[in-house]
């Protein structure tokens, strides 16, 4: 059987791990737009230069996986498309294209990899006293205001969203806050609605003074699926059923942040599991055996705060927040966990 993975980040490398090693006579190939695995969870620290967040793609594929390194342009009735006109026969497809990131122009993105070099080498040519200003007040914000400011505290560091820190709530959320504070990260309640040299403009119409503006915000997902003419939900995420395949075309399943699973959130905690379950489903089918759904179910969210502090909230399994969570050493060692047991899962595809 012909697999084609189009994307290799979390769910795309997991998949193509656990394809050929639980698909008897599976020929796998995976598709992705550049060499390199990238650990997006690591961008802000790409950013700071605390962390390099990319591997050989090679070195996290198991042997006999095929790669070819370009862009899909369109999939669809058994053929992969690459924008440079060659195609690729399929007989099972997988999407893991991830999520994008719509960054306002004159600011720079923190979400993708291009974005992430372009960042750690415009903050790297900064000089002391320069201004950053990180427009995001999510997980993302809160990582790269907080990964920036303890790297570089020659600079000021201000993080602007309409309500900095509100992925977390209680005490949580309040620790997060004083760890801004305890970094002399000005926090702005407000939106940033247009970027030009020097300087930014906010929702509230005040302008302030800006040297480099970091976009920390992930929103949307590529088009290629609707541009195939898979059924796409509102915000373009392919529609799945319960094994996670297009209803559109069952011989295509879509994995990780590109796939419309109502009640899932962008994150490796989706994409694993997602993964795993596509992959298994597959295994069953071929067997002839009816394949198990996949149900969402979240743990914690674990946010980086610096490199000496960290917050780990815990959730319900429908990812609702709970009102416990840790702080300090054991947040920071869980989401040591988070880094070093995210990668070795996706090159292992086993743990989710
Ligand atoms: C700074 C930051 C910190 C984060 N921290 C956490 C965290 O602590 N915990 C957590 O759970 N989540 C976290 N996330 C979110 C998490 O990184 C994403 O949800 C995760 O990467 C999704 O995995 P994925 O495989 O679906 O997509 P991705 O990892 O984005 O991989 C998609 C791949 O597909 C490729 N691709 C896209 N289109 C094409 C195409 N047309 N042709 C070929 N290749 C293509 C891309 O280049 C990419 O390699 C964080 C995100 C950021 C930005």
């Amino acid at each position: 059987m012909r697999i084609v993975v189009v994307g290799a980040g979390y769910a795309g490398t997991f998949a193509a791990n656990r394809a050929a090693r639980k698909i008897r006579g599976a020929e796998v190939t995976v598709v992705n737009a550049r060499p390199e695995f990238v650990e997006r969870i690591r961008l802000h620290q790409q950013v700071a230069g605390t962390a390099e967040a990319a591997t050989p793609l090679g070195a996290m594929l198991r042997p006999g996986i095929a790669t070819r390194i370009g862009t899909v342009e369109k999939v669809g009735d058994g053929t992969v498309l690459l924008g440079d006109g060659e195609s690729i026969g399929y007989d099972r497809l997988f999407l893991a294209v991830g999520s994008t990131v719509r960054a306002l122009p004159g600011t720079v993105p923190v979400g993708t990899w291009e974005g992430a070099r372009q960042a750690r080498a415009a903050l790297a040519a900064l000089p002391a006293g320069s201004t950053v200003t990180v427009a995001g007040g999510g997980a993302t914000g809160l990582e790269t205001a907080t990964e920036v400011a303890e790297a570089r505290p020659d600079l000021r560091v201000r993080i602007v969203a309409p309500s900095v820190a509100d992925c977390l709530s209680g005490g949580a959320r309040r620790r997060a806050l004083a760890a801004l504070d305890r970094l002399r990260i000005e926090v702005v309640d407000d939106g940033v609605e247009e970027a030009a040299a020097g300087v930014v403009r906010l929702r509230s119409g005040r302008e302030a003074g800006s040297d480099l503006t970091l976009w920390a915000i992930v929103a949307g997902v590529p088009d290629l699926a609707a541009r195939s003419g898979l059924d796409v939900d509102a915000g373009g995420r392919i529609v799945v059923d319960a094994c996670l395949r297009s209803v559109t075309d069952r011989h295509v399943f879509a994995v990780g942040d590109c796939a419309g699973v109502p009640g899932t959130r962008f994150g490796c905690q989706t994409a694993h599991p997602q993964a795993k379950a596509a992959v298994d489903a597959l295994a069953r089918l071929e067997r002839g055996r009816a394949p198990e759904p996949y149900t969402p179910r979240y743990v914690a969210r674990c946010v980086s705060l610096g490199r000496a502090d960290a917050v780990a909230q815990f959730t319900h399994p429908d990812d609702s927040l709970r009102d416990g969570y840790l702080g300090g050493g054991a947040a920071m060692a869980f989401k040591k966990i988070v880094y070093v047991g995210t990668k070795y899962s996706t090159r292992k595809a086993v743990g989710a």
